[in-house]
């Protein structure tokens, strides 16, 4: 079962230069080959399949951690696009006055014909993600070295998407989730030393480009936030430790696992878009719900 925190990991500042094929682009990172949405959902279903893991419980505890971290990925991604949409129509109430009129030069129209301009789960290109992405095969070794390459393809993308967008709210999502892969590159490295012996970490980094040369991750290293593995439970999932530990084996700092999720910031609220509809609802009485919280006890 999933508990559900109403916080984004980090802080996204507000875009500067609002744009839907900024916010076009991003969505590789979410609805991608190898982005949030198949990191999440690959950990998800090996997790729930693991078998034999009365054995094998470290490695199972590993899994179920870094899988619970990416829900609040696909957040942190989808609240990106969202925030690179808003103020990139005319608001308003008023349809002859041609209020999404811009949107017929976005890349792609689907964020203002299917969606409120908000995300939805398919690629930069469109294409909706698919079950196809998802890799179980029940071999441990197997999926720890997918899980391994899916990270290091993960970071890729992610470097050449903030290459292609100078907006700091991209930046800002990219340089954190660029250190969090790292963390779960390491993870799975380590996974597979403990398995095997053979000595994964020498392979890092993937690609051979520091975390350093993107100025947005440096706030977080020298927090710590990237040798830190969150198990996103209180009781549970607290052998994870018996994998991820030793040195991290960029700078030789301790691998650390804290029993918990990040306390994370408060989620934008995301304004209306009447010329959307979106919400709508424009008839609901306010006073309403105080007065149902005002008998039920509860304070709003
Ligand atoms: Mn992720
Ligand atoms: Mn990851």
């Amino acid at each position: 079962m999933i508990l559900k925190i109403d916080r984004l990991p980090v802080e996204l500042p507000v875009p500067e230069n609002p744009s839907p094929n900024d916010a076009a682009a991003v969505q590789e990172l979410l609805g991608g080959k190898f982005g949030e949405m198949s990191t999440l959902m690959n950990y998800t279903f090996q997790s729930f399949n693991f078998r034999g893991r009365t054995r094998l419980r470290p490695f199972y505890d590993l899994i179920c951690s870094i899988g619970g971290e990416e829900y609040g990925h696909i957040e942190l991604v989808t609240y990106t696009i969202n925030m690179l949409l808003t103020g990139t129509t005319k608001r308003g109430t008023r349809p002859e006055t041609t209020p999404l009129e811009n949107a017929t030069d976005a890349r792609n129209t689907k964020h203002f014909i299917a969606s409120g301009q908000t995300a939805l789960p398919f690629d930069s290109m469109g294409m909706p993600w698919t079950g196809n992405e998802v890799f179980s095969s029940g071999n441990l070794k197997l999926d720890l070295l997918h899980n391994f390459f899916l990270e290091c393809g993960a970071r890729a993308n992610k470097m050449r998407v903030y290459e292609m967008v100078s907006d700091p709210t991209a930046r800002e999502m990219v340089g954190y989730l660029l250190v969090r892969g790292g963390v779960h590159i390491v993870a799975y490295a380590r996974a597979l030393e403990r398995l095997t012996g053979v000595e994964v970490s020498k392979l890092v980094p993937v690609p051979d480009l520091s975390n350093k040369a993107f100025p947005e991750t440096q706030k977080y290293e020298s927090q710590g936030v990237h040798r830190r593995l969150y198990t996103f439970s209180e009781e549970d999932y607290r052998k994870a430790g018996l994998v991820f530990n030793g040195p991290h084996p960029e700078d030789g700092q301790p691998l650390e696992v804290v029993f918990g999720a990040p306390a994370g910031s408060p989620a934008p609220d995301l304004e209306e878009e009447p010329q959307l509809n979106a919400p709508g609802a424009d008839n609901i009485d306010p006073q309403m719900f105080k007065d149902i919280a005002k008998k039920m006890g509860v304070s709003v």
